[in-house]
């Protein structure tokens, strides 16, 4: 699944990314509310994960900003105030739950998990299509047309964020902060390796391949 954290306490941003990676998800972190409500808004998140007060736009009103707009994206709000008026606020603001600082990692992770249970049954999307290639985010399972395709963490993830953006040109340091998150400079090539092991898996033998670069920029996939 993929996870959108919006936390500017950098210490525990980085933990739970960690935390939550290590469950297999695909884990963004934005330090500021107005990062946070870009992202939130922009990209097909599964869970975003909110703290109450950012600098930038507060996690109040980024909450409500984007059920304006239309993102049903379930929202787990994680704050400092634990009053019973704050988290009724929270929950009508549009948040889907409610943790309060400081919270043992177990009782998050299990609410991510219902929380995510609760938005799959809700969004039939657990699968991606792009032309004959499926993956089914559930089963963590790739297929193209009758041909299961085995494949690692990484190329999961990798595979899973460009069929998120079907058609669109990805650049190296954009998979790199999705997929690897590493400080990109130095290790470029380690998404082109990537690529390698991807295309060797799921365009070997077919007559059209759905991974394509593009020269200078980066990779899109697409039928
Ligand atoms: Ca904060």
């Amino acid at each position: 699944m993929h996870i959108l954290i919006i936390e500017d306490e950098r210490r525990l941003a980085t933990v739970l990314q960690r935390v939550l990676s290590e469950e297999h998800h695909t884990v963004d972190v934005a330090f500021d509310g107005t990062t946070g409500l870009e992202r939130a808004a922009s990209a097909g998140y599964d869970l975003i994960i909110l703290d109450l007060m950012l600098p930038g736009i507060e996690g109040m009103e980024l909450c409500k900003a984007l059920r304006a707009s239309q993102v049903q994206t379930p929202i787990l709000m994680l704050t400092a105030r634990g009053a019973v008026e704050d988290r009724v606020a929270g929950l009508q603001a549009g948040a889907d739950d409610y943790l309060v600082k400081p919270f043992a990692m177990a009782e998050l992770l299990a609410r991510v998990a219902a929380l995510l249970r609760r938005g799959r049954s809700v969004d039939s999307s657990q699968t991606i299509q792009v032309g004959d290639l499926t993956l089914d985010l559930l089963r963590r399972e790739a297929r193209r047309g009758d041909r299961i395709i085995e494949l690692t963490v990484k190329e999961f993830a990798l595979l899973e964020y460009l069929m998120r953006h079907p058609g669109q040109v990805l650049t190296r340091s954009q998979i790199l902060d999705h997929v690897w998150r590493y400080d990109s400079e130095n290790v470029s090539n380690v998404v082109d390796i990537y690529i390698h092991y991807l295309r060797d898996k799921i365009d070997r033998g077919f007559a059209h391949p759905l991974i394509k670069t593009v020269r200078g920029v980066g990779y899109r996939i697409q039928a």
